[in-house]
């Protein structure tokens, strides 16, 4: 662990094995049916290099921000394998996206009309015009999804009951309609909630067939599978995801035979690939408990103190590495130097004797690091990144 310090040249930093990411696509790929693509979401992990990396080995990119959709482009990723999500576009971004030639996931009405005048005011006619899929809010909930973006009220796509009316409007505004896209939730770990999602997504879809403007091109079912983060958590079993994937095609070919799917992956990429690495600062035992303070902490990494949605906080797999990691083994919380106790990388954890400048290290820390992390407060060095 020294040496790798001493290669990035400071601590803390985070780590990312390019192998294991390349293993991960092919083992997602070696359970995807064809016709199903699989795209990179984005937002899970922005390092570009991680972004050049990924954009020879997935089919495309989901961005959710104009900044994002210029970091796919400048990784290569091609314009047409960019699908551009969010509840708030800007028209600026709505602009860009159209001038890139990227597939938008509307996700209200303002955003059809937005689109809609900017085809009359560019005059954009056939392959040119604005290419569009309609996110959409289903009217079921996933059960024991780690963080809920669908179902009930929400401010992601549009409700269901509003599609028929959103669908005449892609039409009028003379757009061109590619499919659906339809994201419930993240951070899933048991196959049996994807597969239901992914069962009840077709009905629903299905139902709207006939009021579609032209037959659907692709269907995006989104992203979630989660990776075991706790103690008695177990990998997700992709097999069954894919089983029902192609039962899913099977399905969807029958109503509209052209018809592909995408797949688009955040954390189940690139999360297991990646390390946080800090170094320890001092032990401090403060009326019997014992704190190892590190120079590291929630503004590099706010999932691993549990503020990054986490309902229930428990701690991230962590182990300390150092001269006295052959020290019995002490109950500890690992703190960050921020001045607020949020700054807790790991509450009650069994580590050996910490000694200033061990390191300490998260694991399962790829996916929504630092990019997802508040970075300013508090005003201390920003962590390093590096793709190994
Ligand atoms: C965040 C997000 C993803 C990725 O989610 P993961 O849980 O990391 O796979 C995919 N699609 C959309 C629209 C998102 O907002």
């Amino acid at each position: 662990m020294s040496r790798l310090a001493e290669r990035v040249g400071q601590t803390p930093f985070y780590a990312l094995d390019r192998r294991r990411v390349t293993e991960r696509v092919q083992a997602v790929r070696s359970v995807l049916p064809p016709g199903v693509s699989l795209y990179y979401a984005v937002k899970a992990n922005p390092m570009p290099a991680l972004l050049g990396h990924l954009a020879g080995l997935v089919d495309g990119m989901d961005v959710a921000s104009g900044g994002e959709l210029n970091a796919a482009l400048n990784a290569g990723c091609p314009p047409s394998a960019i699908c551009f999500a969010g509840p708030g576009k800007s028209e600026q971004e709505l602009r860009q996206a159209v001038a890139a030639g990227a597939l938008l996931h509307v996700e209200s009405m303002r955003e059809l009309s937005l689109l809609g005048a900017l085809v009359r005011s560019w005059g954009l006619t056939g392959a040119r015009r604005p290419r569009v899929a309609l996110r959409v809010n289903p009217d079921f909930e996933l059960r024991s999804a780690g963080m809920r973006m669908g179902g009930g009220a929400q401010v992601f796509g549009v409700d269901a009951e509003q599609v028929p009316a959103m669908l005449a409007a892609v039409a009028s505004e003379g757009l061109c309609f590619e499919g659906f896209h339809v994201y419930a939730g993240s951070q899933i770990l048991k196959a049996e909630v994807l597969v239901s999602a992914l069962e009840r997504t077709l009905a629903m879809l299905q139902g709207w067939a006939s009021l579609c403007p032209s037959p659907v091109l692709s269907v995006n079912v989104g992203g979630g599978w989660g990776i075991p983060y706790h103690a008695g958590e177990g990998p997700l079993d992709t097999a069954a995801v894919g089983q029902a994937l192609a039962c899913a095609m099977q399905q969807m070919r029958q109503c509209w035979p052209q018809a592909t799917m995408t797949v688009e992956l955040g954390r189940y990429l690139v999360g297991e690939a990646g390390i946080y690495v800090c170094r320890v600062l001092e032990r401090k035992v403060s009326r019997g408990q014992i704190f190892v303070v590190t120079d590291g902490g929630m503004h590099h990494h706010l999932a691993a103190t549990g503020h990054f949605g986490q309902v229930i906080r428990r701690p991230f797999p962590v182990a300390l590495a150092g001269a006295s990691s052959e020290a019995l083994p002490e109950r500890v919380n690992v703190v960050g130097p921020l001045c607020t106790p949020m700054d807790m990388l790991a509450q009650h954890v069994e580590l050996p004797r910490a000694e200033p400048g061990d390191f300490f290290v998260v694991f399962q820390s790829g996916a929504y690091g630092a990019s997802a992390s508040p970075q300013g407060f508090l005003s201390h060095p920003a962590c390093a990144e590096v793709l190994l």
